[in-house]
């Protein structure tokens, strides 16, 4: 997020002075680096939908638009499309998404039951009614991504500043900079905090209270007697097991629980959680995956948002200039194109190129949600 809004930020008037405060550059314990990299177009809410749409876009030019010299990103971009399978009790709601999405321009596609079975031999289950199918969908890595829009930042005049920020600095009812660490001070009348899951430590030092915690994700890389060279999509089950093929019969495994742990460790959930509890789910649902073993794991945190589930971006009422995008939860990835360039244009006094005020913070001082799908993690 901070490099998008910086890169954007620049790409809107090149003489703003942008400095990227992280303390950690290598970002070895972002959510971003420890991400699936998935972006999907199907989602109910129609922000989450145009922001995946433009974040489609910005990806297929990436490479050119992020070139520095001769060197041009490459985000390794693989559309093997993202399945979500439907059980009957969510046919009406899967399909009045779907038309939702076509409506704004997004490509899905409804398959039955057969259509899955004939195309993804693995993937036949009696228990789906069907599939919505976004075949534009995909992964890319997200390490090639935070360093495209870091290394084009820089060559327009951003600075990337390893440093803790240990506080914000208000004056007057407006920000006036932070404060670091070491005591030093940045003096800004423009702040943004994007601290992804550290954002609310961050700021309750202005006394700002917001309802996002940081929440241990494990994903498991499996092998498996299924032969990836199928191309398989990315699949999605109504629970909320998911499964990423990576390459061959190797996939990425993962299962959001309430349960999951809070705080900032990094030690991934032990491998007998995924035998003894995401193992079932998953073989009650497609029985081809009977035959697995977990080859690796890893651990990222998710900026859960307890409100709604969903990002809050904008500016805080109540402190000029203070502006946050933090609460993205499981899907913050594929949004930082849309919303570093959302931040650049509200920041600098322009009309946004896309309505997110939805998302704004002022929804968690008047405790009303915006819902993506009620009860279910994404
Ligand atoms: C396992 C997992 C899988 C995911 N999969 C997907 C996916 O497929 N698709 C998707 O869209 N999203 C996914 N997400 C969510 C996504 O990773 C996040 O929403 C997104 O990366 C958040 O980006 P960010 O820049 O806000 O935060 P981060 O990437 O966490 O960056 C925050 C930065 O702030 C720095 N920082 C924090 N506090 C301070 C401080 N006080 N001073 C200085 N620096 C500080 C940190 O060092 C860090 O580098 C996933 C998340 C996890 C954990």
């Amino acid at each position: 997020m901070g490099a998008s809004v910086a890169y954007h930020l620049l790409r809107v008037d090149p003489t703003v002075d942008v400095e990227v405060i992280d303390r950690d550059l290598s970002l070895e314990r972002s959510s971003t680096i420890r991400s699936d990299g998935n972006v999907r177009v199907q989602f109910d809410l129609e922000e989450n939908i145009a922001i995946s749409l433009y974040a489609l876009e910005v990806l297929e030019r990436f490479g050119d638009e992020m070139a520095v010299g001769d060197h041009r990103p490459d985000v390794a971009m693989k559309k093997q499309g993202n399945l979500f399978l439907i059980e009957a009790d969510g046919e009406n709601g899967a399909r009045q998404a779907m038309e939702r999405q076509r409506r704004l321009g997004a490509r899905v596609e409804w398959l039955d039951g057969d259509e899955i079975a004939d195309r993804y031999p693995p993937l036949a289950s009696d228990r789906f009614v069907g599939g919505t199918l976004g075949p534009d969908d995909g992964s890319v890595d997200p390490g090639a991504v935070v360093a495209g829009y870091r290394r084009k930042a820089e060559s327009m005049g951003a600075r990337f500043v390893e440093a803790d920020v240990e506080s914000l600095v208000s004056q007057g009812g407006r920000v006036a900079g932070i404060r670091l660490a070491d005591a030093r001070e940045r003096r800004s009348d423009v702040v943004v905090v994007c601290a992804g899951a550290w954002s609310p430590e961050l700021l309750e030092s202005a006394d700002i209270s917001i309802p996002v915690e940081p929440v241990m994700r494990t994903v498991y890389v499996v092998s498996t007697d299924v032969a990836g060279d199928l191309d398989l999509p990315s699949v999605f089950l109504p629970s909320g097991v998911y499964l990423i093929p990576e390459h061959r019969d190797t996939f990425l495994i993962a299962w959001s629980k309430e349960d999951d742990p809070i705080g900032f460790d990094f030690t991934p959930a032990d491998r007998d959680r995924f035998y003894d509890l995401i193992w079932p789910e998953l073989v009650a649902a497609l029985p081809a995956f009977d035959r697995l073993e977990v080859k690796r794991s890893w651990a990222g945190l998710y900026a859960q948002n307890r409100l709604d589930a969903n990002a809050i971006v904008g500016e805080w009422p109540g402190l000029d200039g203070l502006y946050m995008a933090t609460g993205f939860s499981g899907h913050g990835f594929q949004q930082c194109h849309a919303v570093g360039r959302y931040l650049a244009e509200k920041t600098l006094g322009l009309e946004p190129f896309l309505d997110l005020s939805r998302f704004g913070p002022g929804r968690i001082l008047s405790g009303e949600p915006v819902f993506e799908h009620a009860g279910r993690i994404i």
